[in-house]
């Protein structure tokens, strides 16, 4: 089978590069069932990568002309990407709602932990507000994460170890630690408890960020022993990406014991439909 949905993409409406439409528009040249539009939610702070709280309603009205326009060929969801430290959303007014955490705080000092700006930043929160402790660190990200994921339950748990994005040479914290294995089987069991689909987010590899998706292989299994399910999204920010990497996380999915995989219903279909992967 292929994957032919996406639930994770971004527009120029928040940091995407290019209109709803031709993000539709690839998304039925790709043979795709379905697509999510999930702009980044409305925040407080740091506006700069979010929809702008004047253009929210501007944005649903779009996704869903977009839906009516191209009925007969795809169905569009709206929904957005809400932060799960800073974000703010009337879910109401979504499809479905996506939610990924993209922060670390602690005693109100707070830093992206995804963004190349400000990489500096979360090292600096890393060595002042976690006294150099890289591991405390990270244990703190997938605390806020559970402790979100019980408060908000959403439909989507989206790039579940985002935390790992600057620590590939391993020089925010030590991704061997028997602490981090623990405290991510934890939180696993906390999205499980909520009641979300877990995402395989292939975003970090299409811009070559990461050499594992989000999150890393070797959780998966866990996730399926624990009776969880997931869902394919490349968390696009071009339309280019709209697809990356899901055959290959297919095959993985499959040689990791799953047998079906969720994907957004088409026209007609209802939100979530579980396909079987062969
Ligand atoms: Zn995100
Ligand atoms: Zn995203």
């Amino acid at each position: 089978m292929r994957i032919l949905s996406n639930p994770h993409t971004h527009t120029s409406f928040s940091d995407g590069k290019c209109a709803p439409e031709e993000v539709v528009r690839r998304a039925i040249e790709l043979g795709f069932r379905s697509i999510g539009i999930s702009d980044h939610s409305v925040q407080p702070f740091d506006t700069h990568f979010t929809i702008p709280a004047e253009r929210e309603t501007e944005y649903r009205r779009t996704i869903r002309a977009l839906n009516e326009t191209f009925r007969d060929s795809i169905r569009v969801y709206a929904s957005v990407e809400f932060d799960s430290f800073a974000g703010v959303a009337d879910r109401s007014e979504y499809d479905y709602l996506l939610m990924s955490a993209h922060y670390v705080e602690r005693d109100g000092a707070h830093a992206l932990v995804d963004s190349p700006p400000n990489r500096e930043k979360l090292f600096r929160l890393r060595d002042e507000a976690f006294s150099g402790d890289g591991i405390a660190l990270a244990l703190r990200f997938y605390e806020m994460l559970s402790e979100a994921a019980l408060r908000v339950r959403p439909d989507i748990m989206g790039h579940f170890d985002t935390v790992k994005r600057f620590n590939r040479e391993g020089l925010l914290y030590d991704e061997a630690s028997p602490k981090l294995r623990r405290a991510q089987l934890d939180a696993l069991e906390c999205v499980y408890e909520s009641g979300a689909l877990l995402e395989i987010n292939t975003g970090g590899l299409a811009r070559g960020y990461v050499d594992e998706p989000y999150p890393s292989r070797g959780l998966w299994r866990r996730w399926r022993e624990l009776g969880g399910r997931a869902i394919l999204g490349s968390d696009s920010h071009h339309p280019d990406t709209l697809n990356f990497g899901f055959d290959m996380m297919r095959d993985w999915l499959i040689e990791e014991g799953f047998s079906s995989v969720v994907e957004l219903g088409g026209q007609n279909e209802p939100l979530f439909v579980e396909r079987a992967l062969r």
